[in-house]
């Protein structure tokens, strides 16, 4: 982002329009609509002046603009339509230190104008920092017909209504929830629907209620939500929708930053971070502080990488949230080996090859493996290991000890799914060495099976590498 998108008041202040034509006629209209005292400067006005030049906040100066016209102005647009004009324009502007606009020159403004979706008191401004003004429209034009002209009512009604909100309640957490409930339930959309009247009995309702200690909107919960393996395409639409309600969140390290940044901006973020045998924060430290933090009314977010009944302690964190009460929701998330398999062209059941699919971890409770080998060494199957990779070397031999044939297809998926994901296959003889060859740092999952030899001639369609050219050999 290189421009600061801001909403300014102009009500009273000065602005300088310099040009009498189309495009100054524009920037008049717009700063004459919020208010603004507009000193136009041309020597004639032209025909598009004509709808707003009697306005008692417009005054036209006949001549060119002067350094000193600048002063004290918060706003100049230069728009004479003639390039040594709306330098020397833009020159005095500058000087004055008056944040100034050129028009068709990106390259002299300070400030771009946005595209206007206008629902007073809503609006919306799509900026495409010059990039492409059209798109920018084009996209004023979608939201146009999917944002009805009534948002702005239901805007309206609760600024009205924000002082009466405050009066009841104490913290803001307490007030944002009450809005969230209140634009996501019916008062918002009697509002919608012009029952304006009913809007204000129920809203009145709901602050007595509020005032009395008897309001049943809703108290603190947990999201237990899954957010996939690290590409932010995965999350589903729920996950998204609870990150963005949540007060506070609490996350680790599996869970990607470009995860992290679809959270609500102002919620407040927790590190919890684990790692294998190092864990920063320990599980029953995390289980109580969300149970404490929901018991503060706040809307708290548990965000896991994968899914967070698959080997995430999902389970332990919401048991205790029973035992204390607390209401909670469980998101599931896509899971590292179905997505890992996925963007690595590697299916984890297939027709000729497996029928079954196993996820186990090799994450022993002190360092060792504990599985089931039995269980593991079934014909036409697919293993998928999580927590592997620091136990690789252990792993592939352990297959060879109980009798694998050494030319069993495995491979690792490092950082799956990610901008970053990098894709190691050989057998359970030669894996490790490779791996170990590849540095790979984790997360990493491993995968055993004969669909790995799968992988040479289906990576190219999961969308992750760029196509070959037509005709040359896959
Ligand atoms: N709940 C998670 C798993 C947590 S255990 C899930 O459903 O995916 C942590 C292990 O998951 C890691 O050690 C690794 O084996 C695997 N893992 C998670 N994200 C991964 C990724 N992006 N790429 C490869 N493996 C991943």
């Amino acid at each position: 982002m290189q421009a600061l998108p801001i909403f300014l008041k102009l009500a009273g202040k000065r602005v300088v329009v310099a040009g009498g034509g189309t495009a100054a006629a524009r920037k008049s209209e717009m700063a004459l609509r919020n208010g603004a005292i507009v000193d136009v400067y041309a020597e004639i006005l032209g025909e598009d002046f004509r709808s707003i030049e009697t306005d008692a906040n417009l005054r036209h100066h006949a001549r060119t603009v002067e350094r000193a016209d600048m002063d004290g102005a918060v706003l100049a647009w230069c728009a004479a339509e003639d390039d040594t004009a709306d330098r020397r324009a833009h020159a005095f502007a500058s000087e004055a230190g008056v944040t100034v606009n050129v028009a068709d020159r990106p390259e002299l403004c300070d400030f771009t104008m946005a595209s206007i979706l206008d629902r007073s008191p809503l609006v919306i401004a799509i900026g495409t920092e010059g990039a492409s003004p059209i798109l920018g429209r084009m996209l004023k034009a979608k939201l146009e017909t999917e944002i009805p002209a009534s948002y702005g009512r239901l805007a309206q009604f609760v600024g009205e209504r924000r002082e009466a909100l405050e009066k009841v309640t104490k913290s803001s957490p307490e007030r944002r929830r009450f809005w969230e409930c209140l634009l996501e339930g019916p008062i918002a959309e009697m509002i919608l629907a012009g029952q304006e009247g009913a809007a204000e009995k129920a809203f009145d309702a709901e602050i007595a209620a509020l005032a009395a200690g008897t309001s049943k909107a809703t108290p603190g919960e947990v999201y237990l939500v899954g957010a996939g393996p690290g590409d932010p395409d995965l999350l589903t639409f729920r996950a998204l929708r609870l990150m963005q309600r949540a007060d506070v969140v609490l996350y680790d390290r599996l869970v990607s930053d470009d995860i992290i940044n679809l959270v609500r901006r102002d919620a407040e973020r927790i590190y919890v971070g684990k790692q294998r045998a190092n864990h920063t924060v320990p599980q029953e430290e995390i289980s109580a502080m969300l149970v404490r933090l929901a018991k503060e009314g706040k809307r708290v977010l548990r965000i896991k990488g994968g899914d967070p009944f698959i080997f995430g302690r999902g389970g332990e964190e919401i048991e205790m949230l029973a035992e204390h009460g607390v209401p909670f929701q469980v998101v599931p998330g896509v899971t590292a080996a179905s997505g890992c398999s996925a963007y690595a062209g590697i299916p984890l059941t297939h027709r000729d090859h497996a029928q079954s699919c196993l996820f186990v971890t090799a994450h022993g409770r002190d360092g060792q493996i504990e599985a089931d080998w039995e269980a593991i060494l079934r014909p036409n199957q697919t293993v998928a290991i999580y927590m592997g990779l620091a136990l690789l070397d252990s792993l592939m031999k352990a297959f060879l000890v109980r009798g694998a044939s050494p030319d069993l297809p495995a491979a690792v998926v490092d950082n799956g799914t990610r901008a970053n994901q990098r894709v190691v296959t050989g057998t359970i003889a030669t894996l490790a060495e490779k791996a170990r060859a590849a540095e790979l740092r984790g997360p990493t999952i491993i995968i055993v099976g004969t669909v790995v030899a799968l992988h040479d001639r289906l990576d190219w369609f999961t969308g992750r590498q760029p196509m070959p050219a037509p005709g040359s050999a896959l």
